[in-house]
């Protein structure tokens, strides 16, 4: 008997409880619990399955997730929720002798600062425990990381340079929104951008590398150096690699928007006093902005992630390599109700659970996706809304 446990039910939580349901013989029962039960109980009321039930937790709270590990004992907890929870949840699986999966590296709320060691120093009491903790498994981090294992496997005795490529051609039609939670979205987009050259990390102001490039099915758009965490474990894990870089795509009316809130302070996470109340300026921003999870109805375009490498094949010979997803939003609301950013975290979360359940994923310890089979899993997210394609060969551009 399987039953996983989501924590959080926003945009990513909903869509990896839709499709759990969705493959009721792995996911024989399905717990969605969250800081607002009322949001947990109104999506299971639309999935309308007699094996999805809801829980409240404050998933900050140690204490809070115990009683609620304890009450259902779940095989694996889907953590769903914020980056700022990855730890509590974590201690929490191992107090309850639990499996732990998320999307998202562990972020203190007080620092937009990003890296795994705060995750990896679990690794000794995972691997006592027998327990396995997946880290990072939505689109990226997440399916960027097994694309990158699946080229590693399978056509290159070395890779050389590595350029994640993520661009969203969506419209949603407001002036201003972010794809997924707006805190965690702004802290990600308005830090340094950094990437790996030579081994070594090389540090630019926000967003000042970028050049246009061309996606499958949309064309050419303007896309943006950042940091993003899966590059500090796929350098690691791939240690042929000289290069490895992460590029964004942005609009203009979205790059103009987010400078004047920086600009205005409203992206600052400094506690300020407002009228004898202490205020989170970018906490209150996404107050006002537009929830992710409701952008999906008018959302129309396409998602386009996939990772572009070159290096040498396993015959010896120079290879350039293209993997990519093409996600279109509408499709995905449609399934879901929701846009094509949460579906591309969404589904890899539930496909991920679904290797460890299966046993094709089980291994005691603290783990990024890249370490485990790339093929089950590949096999699976493209039966489950994420085909994949590869080009071999041609003009990468980078
Ligand atoms: P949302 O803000 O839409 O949802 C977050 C959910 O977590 C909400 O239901 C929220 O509850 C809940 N939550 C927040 N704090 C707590 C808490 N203390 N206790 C319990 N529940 C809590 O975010 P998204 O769904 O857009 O994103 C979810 C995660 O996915 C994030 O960590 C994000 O970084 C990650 N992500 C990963 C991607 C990838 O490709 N790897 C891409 C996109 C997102 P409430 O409703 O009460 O606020």
């Amino acid at each position: 008997m399987n039953k996983v446990l989501i924590i959080g039910c926003g945009g990513v939580g909903t869509v990896c409880a839709v499709k759990c349901a969705q493959n009721p013989d792995v996911f024989n029962e399905i717990v969605i619990a969250s800081r607002t039960r009322s949001k947990c109980d109104a999506v299971a009321a639309a999935i309308g399955a007699p094996n999805v039930s809801t829980d409240q937790v404050d998933a900050d709270d140690v204490d809070q997730l115990v009683a609620l590990l304890r009450k259902h004992q779940p095989t694996l907890v889907i953590n769903l929720a914020l980056p700022y929870q990855d730890l509590t949840i974590m201690e929490a699986c191992l107090q309850c002798g639990v499996h732990y999966l998320d999307t998202a590296n562990y972020e203190p709320r007080d620092e937009a600062h990003f890296e795994y060691s705060w995750q990896w120093a679990y690794r000794e009491r995972f691997e006592k425990a027998g327990l396995t903790a997946i880290l990072g498994c939505g689109f990226d981090p997440g399916v960027s990381g097994v694309y990158t294992a699946r080229a590693a496997k399978h056509h290159f005795s070395a890779m050389h340079n590595l350029d994640i490529v993520d661009c969203n051609a969506g419209n949603h039609g407001k002036a201003f929104a972010t794809n997924f939670n707006p805190e965690i979205n702004i802290r990600e987009i308005t830090q340094r951008g950094r990437y790996y050259q030579d081994g070594k990390w090389i540090e630019t102001e926000p967003l000042e590398i970028h050049q246009p490039l061309t996606y499958p099915e949309i064309g050419p758009r303007e896309s943006y150096l950042m940091y993003h965490e899966e590059l500090e474990s796929l350098v690691l894990n791939f240690p042929t690699l000289r290069r490895a870089r992460f590029w964004m795509t942005f609009g203009q009316e979205y790059l103009t928007h987010l400078r004047v809130i920086q600009n205005i302070g409203m992206a600052s996470i400094e506690p300020i006093n407002y009228n004898g109340m202490e205020i989170v300026p970018l906490q209150f921003l996404k107050a006002v902005l537009p929830n992710p999870k409701e952008l999906g109805e008018n959302y129309t375009g396409q998602t386009s992630i996939g990772c572009r490498i070159s290096g040498i094949d396993k015959q010896g010979k120079p290879l350039t390599y293209y993997i990519y997803n093409n996600c279109d939003h509408h499709k995905a609301f449609e399934e879901t109700g929701m846009q094509a950013v949460s579906y591309t975290t969404g589904v890899p979360a539930m496909v991920g659970a679904m290797m460890l359940l299966k046993g094709l994923w089980l291994k005691p310890g603290v783990h990024n996706v890249e370490e485990f089979d790339p093929d089950p899993f590949l096999d699976e997210v493209a039966k489950q809304g994420l085909p994949w394609h590869e080009i071999f060969n041609q003009d990468i551009e980078l």
